[in-house]
C-alpha cells in the first residue's frame, strides 16, 4: 500500500517516493538546548516518530539525522535578539558549554520516556562548524553572499525562487523592505540573513571560531543545510519541524542550499502543527511553560501524554489541558487493563489469518498510510478491543501489531503479567469464567474465594474477567 503524505511545499497529499528505493533520509530540526523541552515542543518530535514509525512499518529503512541547536539561534528568527544559549549562560553564570550538556541529557530524557525511537545520527551544530564555513565559502564563490557590518549576509536576491515554500508573496516583501530598510542599514534586502556574524550582538560571546571573515559564530539557519547535506547528501527525501519553522527558517535554509547546489535540495516537506494552551501558542518565551517533567509530578505517565497526542492529527492545533490529559490517561488506562485482561485468558502472540482480523491490520495501515491518520488508528484499536467476535490471542496480536506506530508499550504489560500470575491461578480463573458460563454460581465462588486465599482478586467486566494481585 502506498504511503501518502501531505507536502507542505506542494500544498497537496502525494505518494510518498524515495530517492534511493526503499532507503529513506529523514532529517528534522532538533531542539534549540537552552532550556527543558516543552509538551508543544514534544508534540512536534512525537509527530516526527510517528512518521518514521510510519515509514518503517510500510518497509523503509529510514536514516534519521537530528541536529542539536547549541549556537546561533537568536531569539528572533530575523537576526535580532541575543543568542538564546549566551542569554540563559548569563542568567545562570554557567558557561554556555555546561548550559547545552545540561539540556540535551534532559531533552534525550524526555525523548526516552516517551518511546520515541533515538535519531541514527544526533549531531551538534559547535561540532559542525566546518562544514559551515565550506557552505559559506561556496555560497560566496557563487556571488550569493555579501559583506556588511562585519556579517556575512545571503543575499536573496541572488536567487529567483526566494519563498517558495512559504509561498511568500513578493509584493508584500518589497514593503517590508522599504519598512526595515531604516531598522537594518546592513541588509540590501529586509529578507536577507546572516550566514556568519563576526560583530557579536554582545562582545563577550563566549562561542566563537575563526572563519575567512574573521573570529564569530554561525547564523542559526546555515547549520541545518550544512549537516544534512554532510550525513544525507546534497538531496534527501524528508525535511521535518513544527509549522513555524515554515516562513524564515526553512525558507532560508532551501534559499542557501540549493544556491549552494544548484540542485533541489528535499522532495518532502512535512510540519506538525502547533500544541496550544489556554492562551494560544505554548512557547518558552511565556516564562512558565509546561514540561514533561511538571506532567509526571502531577502523577502522568508519559504514555499519556503520547495517548494524548496521537488523538489530535498532526497537521491540526491540539489544545492542551489537564482535563483532556486526564481523559487520555483513562482511555490509555482502559487499554492496558483490556489487555491485561487478555493475557489473564491467555492469549498468545499469533499470525492473524482469519478473515477479520485481517481486515482490521488493513484498515489499519490504510490510516496510518493516509498521512498518518492517529486518530483513525486510535478507533481501530478501541474496534479491536470491543469486538466479541476476535478471540483474545487476536486482539492481543492486532494491538501489538498497532502498537509499531503507537509506541505506548503494550508489549511490556505482557512481561508485568506473565510474571504476576501463576499458572494456577490462571487456571482458577479459567475453570470458575466456565462455571459463570454454566450459571454454576456456588462453584464461581468457591472458586474465586481460592483466588482470594492465593492473594489475588477477581475482577468482572463486560468482556470477561481478569486477576489482580492484592496489595
Ligand atoms: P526549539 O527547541 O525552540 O528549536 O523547538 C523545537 C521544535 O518545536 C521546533 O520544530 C518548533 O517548531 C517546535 N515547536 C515550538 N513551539 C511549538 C508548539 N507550541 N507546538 C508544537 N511544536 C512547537
Ligand atoms: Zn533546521
Amino acid at each position: 500500500m502506498p504511503v501518502l503524505l501531505y507536502n507542505t511545499m506542494s500544498r497537496k497529499l502525494e505518494v510518498f517516493q524515495p530517492i534511493h528505493d526503499t532507503e529513506v533520509g529523514l532529517y528534522s530540526c532538533g531542539p534549540t538546548v537552552y532550556n527543558y523541552a516543552h509538551i508543544g515542543n514534544l508534540r512536534t518530535f512525537l509527530f516526527e516518530d510517528l512518521l518514521k514509525r510510519t515509514l518503517l512499518l510500510s518497509g523503509f529503512s529510514v536514516n534519521h539525522v537530528m541536529n542539536i541547536t547549541d549556537v546561533g539561534h537568536l531569539t528572533g528568527d530575523g537576526d535580532d535578539g541575543e543568542d538564546k544559549l549566551e542569554r540563559m549562560a548569563q542568567k545562570t553564570h554557567e558557561s554556555v558549554w555546561e548550559i547545552a550538556r545540561f539540556y540535551t541529557e534532559a531533552f534525550f530524557k524526555d525523548y526516552d520516556a516517551l518511546n520515541m525511537i533515538r535519531p541514527n545520527v544526533v549531531c551538534k551544530a559547535t561540532d559542525h562548524i566546518q562544514q559551515m564555513i565550506d557552505l559559506i565559502k561556496r555560497l560566496e564563490a557563487g556571488g550569493h553572499t555579501y559583506v556588511s557590518g562585519g556579517n556575512v549576509y545571503f543575499s536573496i536576491d541572488s536567487i529567483d525562487d526566494y519563498g517558495k515554500l512559504a509561498r511568500l508573496n513578493l509584493d508584500s516583501l518589497k514593503t517590508a523592505v522599504r519598512e526595515e530598510v531604516e531598522e537594518d542599514g546592513n541588509k540590501k534586502n529586509s529578507k536577507d540573513f546572516v550566514l556568519w556574524f563576526t560583530k557579536s550582538k554582545h562582545g563577550q560571546q563566549a562561542m566563537m571560531w575563526d572563519s575567512p571573515w574573521g573570529r564569530g559564530f554561525p547564523g542559526w539557519h546555515i547549520e541545518c543545510s550544512a549537516m544534512s547535506m554532510h550525513y544525507l547528501g546534497e538531496s534527501f527525501d524528508i525535511h521535518c519541524g513544527g509549522i513555524d519553522a515554515i516562513p524564515v527558517h526553512h525558507t532560508n535554509e532551501i534559499a542557501q542550499s540549493e544556491a549552494a547546489t544548484g540542485k533541489k535540495w528535499v522532495n518532502y516537506w512535512l510540519h506538525g502543527e502547533f500544541l496550544l494552551d489556554e492562551t494560544g501558542k505554548m512557547s518558552k518565551s511565556k516564562g512558565e511553560f509546561l514540561t514533561l517533567g511538571l506532567l509526571i509530578d502531577k502523577g502522568f505517565d508519559p504514555m499519556d501524554y503520547r495517548y494524548f497526542c496521537l488523538g489530535g492529527h498532526y497537521r491540526s492545533q491540539l489544545k492542551f489541558s489537564f482535563e483532556s490529559l486526564a481523559t487520555a490517561r483513562t482511555a490509555r488506562k482502559n487499554v492496558y487493563e483490556r489487555i491485561q485482561n487478555l493475557l489473564s485468558q491467555g492469549a498468545k502472540q499469533i499470525e492473524l489469518t482469519s478473515t477479520a482480523a485481517l481486515a482490521y491490520k488493513a484498515a489499519f495501515l490504510e490510516h496510518i498510510q493516509n498521512d498518518l491518520g492517529t486518530p483513525r488508528t486510535l478507533a481501530d484499536l478501541w474496534g479491536v478491543l470491543k469486538d466479541e467476535a476476535l478471540d483474545p490471542s487476536e486482539k492481543y496480536s492486532l494491538c501489538l501489531f498497532f502498537d509499531r506506530i503507537f509506541g505506548l508499550r503494550l508489549d511490556g504489560i505482557a512481561a508485568v503479567r506473565a510474571e504476576v500470575f501463576p499458572q494456577e491461578a490462571l487456571d482458577l480463573l479459567a475453570r470458575r469464567t466456565e462455571a459463570k458460563q454454566a450459571r454454576n454460581w456456588p462453584l464461581a465462588d468457591t472458586l474465586r474465594a481460592e483466588l482470594d486465599a492465593m492473594g489475588y482478586l477477581v475482577k468482572d467486566t463486560p468482556s470477561g474477567s481478569s486477576l489482580e494481585k492484592k496489595m
